[in-house]
């Protein structure tokens, strides 16, 4: 007697909960609407077969990070600069929650948390009410919120576990999910800056981290809309004769050692910032890098979007990480320059990231729009004058139509978020002939050099690494038959099963790892095919 999900694209739903958020969240769920119902419209025409049938599901949302407000001010930097990335993926989420036709819990506090919970606990397993199922069968929240749910409902969490969904945004790679890995490897698995581990250690199982871009496939992507209100999509955007530039980086530490890629952009553009900070003490050192720039302070979607218009290179100076800014500006047809690390970063050598949960490396500022290239995106050394003027020149022939990968467009976002709730099971063994993505889409490979990762061998040859297949690869008589060997051993260990080994600690299953160049080891791997610009969703999986 289970009730089934009904696409709801009205905002009427969220009105309740609006009053609890933020202001900018609001802005942006308001100004989004439109886009939504359109994304929603588009969706039930093209994959109704996936969009219908669906549980009806509780889904909590307790954005944990809102809840120490009082302490961290974010709602409250949020309207004049600060980070927003959290922000905006939370906003992304709701809306889609609520389209999809979910029934929905939110919390961003403390008491309206209590009192969710103590409903849920004094329900019991699965009790059912009106027909409704009255269990909570999703549980969104982040890593603050974790803590918070550790801290002050044990219970609750204990017997909810596998329905935890943590935003993660740069992701959690399996080195760093368990405690006791981590602590007995740490100074393997770090660089100088810090030996800790404070976002990770949570023991969940890695898919159920949701990143902000498609970082690592052991994790899952959750991601965010693309905002596009007022960009027309099929006309080269208008622009003003004179070539311009807008610098990313919102507050003025961003701009720090930005002096020679600075004067050679004025040679060369009219350039613009929104920096926010400017006009506070202390910034003597920095003020001639502003001479002649055109500072517009915060600007609100509205006109940050217009000015994205009349915009014709984004220019990243190498900080923020992986922000939604530049697929804002390809989506209003600028060129984004991308800064390239000519020595990768990562939580080796670099502050920023030396205390996040993963091992990943930047190549440049955004790694994801790297991949996509000209005519929307240019990587480049920024501090390299040559390189950079070329660049420039070419950013400014380029001309690019705006462009959304379809991840990042409202319809693709409730196609993705509707079939993982739907399908990816994380509580329940399911048979082998039952599993989402179905396992005749398993193609295993072995990894070419000993330095590679499995998702380095899947994405050489266009396919993305599968985590959930790994316990059918790991199996010895496959790796007797793939690897000719004539006896199998087995480790805990991130980069098994390989050569004769075969894994011993599920939780250390990972697309990600890299063994040793010199480890002489031969990784087996589980990829699958995905849907063009659906990193999420193989193409049998709809
Ligand atoms: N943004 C804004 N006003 C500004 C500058 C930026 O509203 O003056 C928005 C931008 O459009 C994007 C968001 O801030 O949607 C976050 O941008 P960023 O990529 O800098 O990411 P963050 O570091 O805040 O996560």
């Amino acid at each position: 007697m289970k009730s089934l999900a009904k696409m709801s694209p009205s905002i009427r739903r969220l009105l309740p909960i609006f009053d609890g958020i933020p202001h900018y969240m609001k802005t942006r769920i308001n100004r989004l609407w439109k886009k939504w119902k359109e994304g929603a419209h588009e969706v039930m025409e093209k994959y109704s077969e996936s969009m219908t049938n669906r549980k009806k599901l509780n889904v909590l949302v307790f954005i944990g990070f809102l809840a120490n407000e009082q302490k961290l001010k974010l709602a409250k930097k949020s309207d004049h600069g600060g980070p927003l990335g959290e922000l905006l993926q939370w906003s992304d989420l709701l809306a889609t929650l609520s389209i999809i036709g979910h029934h929905l819990e939110v919390s961003t506090d403390k008491s309206s948390l209590k009192s969710i919970v103590w409903k849920y606990m004094s329900r019991g397993p699965c009790q059912f009410l009106n027909g409704s199922r009255q269990q909570l069968d999703i549980i969104f929240t982040d890593i603050m919120g974790l803590n918070i749910l550790r801290q002050h409902h044990r219970q609750f969490l204990m017997n909810n576990r596998c329905r935890i969904r943590l935003l993660d945004s740069f992701g959690t790679h399996a080195e760093f999910a368990t405690k006791s890995y981590f602590l007995q490897n740490k100074r393997k698995l770090s660089g100088p800056y810090s030996q800790r581990n404070p976002w990770g250690g949570h023991g969940l199982d890695l898919r159920q981290h949701w990143t902000f871009y498609p970082h690592s496939d052991d994790n899952t992507f959750l991601g965010f809309i693309v905002d596009t209100e007022g960009v027309e999509k099929e006309n080269q955007k208008k622009k003003t004769s004179i070539p311009s530039a807008l610098i990313y980086g919102k507050e003025k530490y961003m701009w720090m050692n930005a002096e020679k890629p600075i004067r050679m952009l004025k040679k060369h553009v009219k350039v613009h910032a929104t920096v926010a900070d400017l006009e506070v003490d202390g910034m003597s050192n920095i003020t001639s890098l502003f001479e002649n720039v055109q500072n517009h302070g915060f600007l609100n979607s509205r006109e940050i979007s217009e000015l994205l218009d009349e915009t014709t290179i984004f220019f990243g100076l190498g900080f923020p990480l992986e922000g939604p800014a530049p697929l804002e500006a390809m989506a209003h047809g600028a060129v984004f320059i991308n800064a390239k690390f000519e020595e990768p970063k990562s939580r080796k050598n670099y502050k920023f990231l030396s205390e996040k949960p993963t091992l990943r490396e930047w190549t440049s500022q955004n790694p994801y729009m790297e991949k996509i290239g000209e005519p929307h995106v240019i990587t480049v050394d920024v501090n390299n004058e040559t390189e950079l003027e070329d660049a420039i020149k070419r950013a400014i022939q380029l001309k690019p139509k705006p462009f959304v990968p379809f991840e990042f467009s409202p319809s693709g976002m409730l196609l993705r978020v509707a079939l993982l709730l739907e399908k990816q099971e994380l509580c329940e063994k399911v048979s082998i002939s039952k599993r989402w993505p179905p396992v005749t889409e398993m193609k295993i490979f072995k990894t070419e050099k000993a330095n590679d990762s499995c998702e380095m061998t899947c994405h050489s040859l266009n396919l993305i690494c599968e985590p959930s297949f790994f316990p059918i690869v790991n199996s010895s008589p496959l790796l007797k038959r793939e690897l000719s060997c004539s006896s199998v051993s087995s480790d805990s260990s991130p980069f098994a099963p390989f050569n004769c080994t075969v894994q011993l600690s599920a939780s250390l299953f990972s697309c990600a790892s890299r063994p040793p160049s010199s480890s002489g080891i031969v990784r087996l791997c589980p990829c699958r095919d995905y849907i063009p610009e659906q990193h999420a969703i193989c193409k049998k999986c709809l």
